[in-house]
């Protein structure tokens, strides 16, 4: 996948906190919530195969990230505390769940006037 903006440069994810940051090689700045990243897991135990994503809300203590492991150049997966780990995480996928400003604002409520 050449695309730079489905391609990761870094991946900050402090111990404890509860935001990832991805540096996308397109110069965005994705943020990532770990509410959001849990609550659209898309492995099957959490998504079922009814091929729609869904978001199911994580509780507290399935928001604590542990590791995260590239899979293959394309993908990355999520080990949370809990022990959760099957969910893979396509670049694409991931660049669609980004939560930073200039992304809410444009997935969000159109802006009623000024
Ligand atoms: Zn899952
Ligand atoms: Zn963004």
């Amino acid at each position: 996948m050449k695309d730079p903006r489905f391609k990761p440069k870094a991946i900050r994810s402090p111990r404890g906190a509860r935001t990832t940051a991805i540096d996308w090689a397109d110069g965005h700045k994705g943020v990532y919530p770990h509410e959001v990243l849990r609550g659209y897991c898309p492995c099957a135990g959490c998504q079922g195969h009814s091929g729609d994503i869904k978001f199911i809300a994580p509780s507290d203590a399935q928001q604590e990230l542990e590791d995260i492991e590239m899979v293959g150049g394309y993908a990355v997966s999520l080990k949370w505390f809990d022990g959760h780990a099957s969910g893979i995480y396509s670049f694409k996928y991931l660049r669609s769940l980004c939560r930073c400003s200039e992304c809410a604002a444009a997935a969000g409520a159109q802006p009623s006037g000024s």
